[in-house]
């Protein structure tokens, strides 16, 4: 249902252009009319003073300002002076299933519906914080998928999400479960060594409902007992994963924390590098020629070592991450002078759900201009989400027509300075505001 309307809306968009038309096929939707005192331009990267956007039902049907554009006489109108406008913030790392507060072998107590549960909590206070999309890389037993179902289907609140399911990886790697001694037998379900057993693992994600597959390429911080940049896979495992995944329609994105891993994983196609911290100029000139990107999450490390102790992260953990958190950084410093596409990812779940905009300012710190941070979490994002259930590249990432009518408002300047989008006032997801003051 919802995807022939959006086959239908598509065509009648490149028809007509730009002008205000109803779908034949079905009844009057509600239309919705915004208004602010600006909007940013994530394209030409200024502020547009006076927008007007006009909303169909979920989406956007025009963009203009209140100059060109009136709002229709039955059209409900969300007036927004002194706000600041820019598209719903799309997060490319998240974990919405993971208490932040929950480390180590505490973790072990969480059982799926505790984790299905805490997922509700966080992907409500996600979408507050003017997150409308996330990517969920990495959650036990499908559990994203189930929340992308409930948000969907309009029993919760909560990001549009792009779910990975279960990440795949080698035994005894990253993403396999490693706390306990063997006569527990505790094996994560989707590990597998050799490449047709981990092609299995791919349909098995797809089968479940995974929109992309997530993998583990390396070692990695919070993994007992592996090295945080021994590559855990071989170019034959890479090559039958990515060829699955792409036969299949899905993307991948490869945890990797090691220059070689990255390199691997780059050379067989991975589409995101999942923290790419010791990435070295060679793996930086691999992802462009690939066109592949780096989700760098340059925020967490503040949290893992100013609280991690507390929350009970390992203490080897701590140690790995003393080794590479200042390392990503500057690998993060030359990525972004490099010219390589970044996108806007945290790891949300390992520090807490919500605090996700804190990452920009250290994006700006570590070289990046304001806009090009704001893009890397809006339009550049949503080029790398591909076709996905429910917020693929065309529907989110900028307010523009066909897109959905997701959009935040802040009080602030951040094309000045960036950490106008830690407070944000207002949230409109697909039409509806879900937070902030009520207007006429
Ligand atoms: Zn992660």
């Amino acid at each position: 249902m919802r995807k022939s309307h959006r086959v239908v809306t598509g065509l009648a968009a490149i028809a007509v252009g730009s002008v205000l038309i109803m779908a034949a096929d079905s009844a009057p939707k509600p239309l919705t009319y915004v208004t602010a005192d600006r909007m940013v331009d994530v394209i030409g990267g200024g502020y547009i003073s006076s927008p007007a956007i006009l909303i169909e039902g979920e989406r956007i049907i025009r963009v203009g300002t209140t100059r060109d554009l009136a709002p229709p006489k039955d059209a409900r109108v969300i007036a927004l002076p002194g706000m600041t406008l820019l598209p719903g913030l799309i997060d490319m790392h998240v974990h919405l299933t993971s208490d932040a507060k929950v480390h180590g072998y505490a973790g072990l107590e969480a059982s799926v519906p505790d984790s299905a549960i805490e997922g509700v909590k966080n992907a409500r206070t996600t979408l507050m914080a003017g997150f409308t999309t996330v990517r969920n890389v990495g959650a036990p037993s499908y559990t994203d998928v189930a929340l992308r179902k409930a948000i969907n289907g309009g029993k919760i609140e909560g990001p549009r999400i792009a779910a990975a399911g279960e990440p795949l990886g080698a035994t005894g790697g990253h993403c396999d479960k490693n706390l306990l001694p063997a006569e527990y037998e505790q094996t994560s379900k989707s590990v597998a060594d050799g490449p047709w057993a981990l092609v299995a693992k791919v349909r098995r994600q797809a089968k479940y409902g995974a929109d992309l597959i997530k993998i583990c390429a390396t070692g990695g911080v919070l993994s007992k007992g592996d090295s945080v940049g021994g590559q855990q896979l071989d170019p034959e495992e890479f090559a039958a994963i990515v060829t699955a995944a792409h036969r299949l329609g899905m993307k991948v994105a490869a945890h990797a924390h090691g220059t070689e891993g990255i390199k691997a994983a780059l050379i067989a196609g991975v589409d995101t590098i999942e923290h790419a911290s010791l990435i070295d100029d060679e793996g930086i000139k691999i992802a462009k020629a690939k066109g592949a990107a780096l989700s760098m999450d340059i925020y967490n490390d503040d949290y893992i070592l100013g609280e991690g102790a507390k929350v009970g992260i390992l203490p080897e953990s701590l140690e790995k991450e003393r080794m590479i958190g200042q390392a990503q950084r500057d690998s993060f410093a030359r990525g972004v002078k490099a010219g390589v596409k970044m996108i806007f990812g945290t790891d949300a779940g390992v520090y807490p759900h919500g605090d996700n905009a804190r990452q920009f300012a250290y994006m700006v710190k570590y070289g990046m201009t304001p806009i090009q941070a704001i893009r890397a979490a809006t339009v550049n994002a949503a080029e790398m989400l591909g076709t996905v259930k429910g917020a693929g590249s065309a529907d989110v990432g900028q307010i523009a027509p066909g897109r959905f009518g997701d959009i935040i408002g802040v009080s602030g300047d951040p094309l000045n300075d960036v950490r106008a989008l830690e407070t944000v006032n207002v949230v409109i997801k697909g039409g509806v505001q879900v937070k902030g003051p009520p207007t006429l």
